[in-house]
C-alpha cells in the first residue's frame, strides 16, 4: 500500500465504509510509515473530539487539510534537506 492508497482508504475509514482486508493493509502501511502514523493520530483526535460534540461529521476543509499535510510530510521525507538546495549554489 502506498502514501495515497492510505489516505483514500482513511476517508473511507472516517466514513465507515472500509474494507477489513483494506483496515490490515492500512495497519500494515502505519507500521512502517511515520508521516502517515502522526496524520492517522491527529486524525483520531480530530474524530474523539468531533463524537464528545456529538457531531460525527468532518470539516468540510479536513480532507484537504489532511492531504497538504501529508504531502508536506512525504516532501520533508524524500527531500529533507530541500531548502538548502540553491543556497549552495554559487
Ligand atoms: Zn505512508
Amino acid at each position: 500500500m502506498k502514501c495515497q492508497e492510505l489516505l483514500k482508504a482513511l476517508s473511507e475509514y472516517v466514513e465507515g465504509g472500509v474494507d477489513p482486508a483494506i483496515c490490515k493493509e492500512l495497519e500494515k502501511h502505519l507500521g512502517d510509515c511515520n508521516p502517515c502514523r502522526v496524520v492517522v493520530d491527529t486524525l483520531k483526535k480530530t474524530i474523539s473530539l468531533y463524537k464528545n460534540d456529538e457531531v460525527y461529521e468532518l470539516p468540510a476543509d479536513f480532507k484537504q487539510r489532511l492531504h497538504k499535510a501529508l504531502q508536506e510530510k512525504w516532501r520533508q521525507k524524500a527531500n529533507p534537506h530541500s531548502d538548502d538546495a540553491s543556497a549552495k549554489k554559487d
